[in-house]
């Protein structure tokens, strides 16, 4: 049933439907997190096209917006599905584990910012990623 789904989302975003770009959409719509490139060929196991081709595969994604690029200060790129909507990371910075953070903790913020600008007329983007210790972490302590 998602198969066909991604299919869909590949042909609406213009993008040629071949079993590998719908692999890696589906492990992406499903992803309870942001997922690396190295995760992405790991979670496809052996059929995995390598690091080169996912890379492109996810610059097209990102194009037609399918997936967008985590702001989250990590080693490695994170990708995400855009279909989850406004939402926020908060990451540990001793383990690097991410949690997402449902719907968007700054809204409020947004429009008070837009209320006091002179010269914007609208928000339409922002980045609003949140990084602390996890309470594993800092039992470990
Ligand atoms: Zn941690
Ligand atoms: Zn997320
Ligand atoms: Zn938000």
């Amino acid at each position: 049933m998602i198969k066909t789904k991604c299919k869909d989302i590949l042909r609406n975003g213009q993008q040629v439907v071949t079993q590998s770009r719908c692999d890696v959409l589906c492990i992406l719509s499903k992803s309870q997190h942001p997922m690396s490139v190295a995760e992405l060929k790991q979670t496809l196991g052996k059929s995995s096209p390598n690091v080169v081709t996912i890379y492109r595969m996810l610059e097209s994604f990102l194009d037609k917006g399918i997936v967008r690029r985590v702001p989250l200060r990590s080693s490695e790129a994170l990708f995400e599905f855009t279909g989850f909507g406004d939402h926020h990371h908060i990451s540990c910075i001793e383990c690097h584990k991410i949690e997402e953070v449902d719907d968007c903790a700054v809204s409020g913020a947004l429009k008070n910012a837009l209320k006091k600008s002179n010269k914007f007329a609208s928000i339409t983007q922002h980045t609003f990623e949140l990084y602390g210790v996890c309470k594993e972490c800092t039992k470990k302590k």
